[in-house]
């Protein structure tokens, strides 16, 4: 289906963002990774699905390395057809505790970082009059949790950028849409377990079971898998009328 598109997901390197990757390729779609860490790995893994895979390793919070970026793309893979905005990082404190540069560098990499990247792709998604753009929010985007300001309003700020994009191109043959997942057991979730069983004092799994307990009514973790594959639906011909929406996974958690 994606044969002849190129994907670039930022923060494809672990979790959520691996595992769009990985179904976006098993389509057809060749794919440029993003992020920190171990980056032979995953590069290997979406390469096993037999597509182009290339990365670059900007920082989502520096403007000047993601037009690198964006450059990078367009120089090496003809330009980004899927955008997925995807890297975020996540940190949990009172707001009046709540440290200057953690709140400058969320903002920075979970919103900030998608102004960026969609100026540079929309151009040339005009020109070819088809893109997909999905924007990774969170249940956060919808509700709030305490402790989490910064995170927040990093999140609504994401699905309210969704929908004014979705609207300057709402004539066109671009989308740009969210999803919102609840927990999905990444690094991002698994520190805050962690966190957890070390302030209450208490073993890791009970910590685990007591996080989805207090959000998530299907008491399972969502699946970077689950996530990927509503990803594919959203780039398919099917979804060319899913515009500026803010797609919820959480297993129940905003119904509440
Ligand atoms: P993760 O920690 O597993 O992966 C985050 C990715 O972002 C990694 O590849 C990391 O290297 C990259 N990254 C971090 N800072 C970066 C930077 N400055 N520049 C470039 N890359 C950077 O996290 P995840 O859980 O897979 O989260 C992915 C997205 O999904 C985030 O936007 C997160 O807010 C969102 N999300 C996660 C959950 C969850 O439960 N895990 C729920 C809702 C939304």
């Amino acid at each position: 289906m994606l044969k002849g598109k190129c994907a670039l997901v930022t923060g494809s390197t672990s979790g959520i963002g691996l595992g769009i990757a990985q179904s976006l390729a098993r389509q057809g779609a060749s794919i440029v990774l993003n992020g920190f860490g171990d980056v032979e790995g995953p590069k290997a893994q979406v390469a096993a699905l037999g597509v182009k895979v290339g990365y670059h390793g900007a920082d989502m919070s520096k403007p000047a390395d993601i037009a690198d970026m964006m450059g990078y793309a367009e120089r090496e893979f003809g330009g980004v057809d899927i955008l997925v905005n995807n890297a975020g990082i996540q940190h949990v404190a009172p707001v009046e505790d709540f440290p200057v540069e953690k709140w400058d560098a969320i903002i920075a990499i979970n919103l900030s970082s998608a102004f960026h990247t969609t100026r540079l792709a929309i151009p040339s998604m005009r020109r070819k009059n088809w893109g997909r753009i999905i924007n990774l929010a969170s249940t956060h985007g919808l509700v709030a949790s305490a402790q989490k300001s910064a995170y927040v309003a990093s999140k609504h700020g994401i699905v309210g950028f969704t929908k004014a994009v979705a609207l300057e191109t709402a004539t066109s043959g671009i989308t740009v849409n969210a999803i919102c997942p609840g927990w999905v057991l990444t690094p991002l979730v698994q520190k805050q377990i962690d966190d957890r069983a070390a302030r209450e004092g208490i073993p890791v799994e009970k910590a685990r079971v007591d996080l989805l307990a207090e959000k998530q009514p299907s008491l399972q973790f969502v699946t970077p898998e689950q996530l990927g594959e509503l990803a594919v639906f959203l780039v398919s011909p099917a979804a060319d009328n899913v515009r500026g929406a803010a797609w919820n996974v959480d297993g129940g958690w905003a119904a509440q």
